[in-house]
């Protein structure tokens, strides 16, 4: 049992992830560095940025069991449950992150799946096939 691949994988039902926010970006703690302060709120490592002058400790036994948990992805619509360390790509290429509109008259913010359709509803883009 110390070959790491038999790692089980926690499907953590969403009540219980919503425990996992962090205080600062209300993300999933599903991006490290975890970390926590004493009145046990926590900073996911998005956010890493807000936490190096503190002197705050990263949450080593939360990253250790988040590791093997199955976190929804941090954009509402999407249906994907995501592993500790794809996180920060998936988020890069969901296609349910919200975007604006690159249109520079238009400061529509759409999910970046329904941009195309968004372009032929609002911009006159192309006309729709019928
Ligand atoms: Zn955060
Ligand atoms: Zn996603
Ligand atoms: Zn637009």
């Amino acid at each position: 049992m110390d070959d790491l691949k038999l790692e089980a994988i926690i499907y953590v039902p969403f009540n219980f992830t919503e425990m996992f926010r962090c205080i600062v970006c209300k993300g999933y703690l599903s991006v490290p560095p975890i970390v926590s302060g004493n009145n046990g709120r926590s900073v996911c490592g998005r956010c890493d940025f807000l936490t190096h002058n503190k002197l705050e400790r990263r949450n080593t036994i939360y990253e250790g069991m988040a590791r093997i948990m199955d976190f929804p992805c941090n954009f509402n619509k999407c249906p994907s449950r995501i592993h500790w360390g794809e996180v920060e790509h998936h988020e890069k290429v969901c296609l349910y992150r919200e975007i604006p509109c690159p249109k520079n008259d238009c400061n529509r913010v759409v999910l970046l799946r329904e941009l195309v359709l968004h372009f032929y509803d609002c911009h006159d883009f192309e006309r729709r096939p019928r």
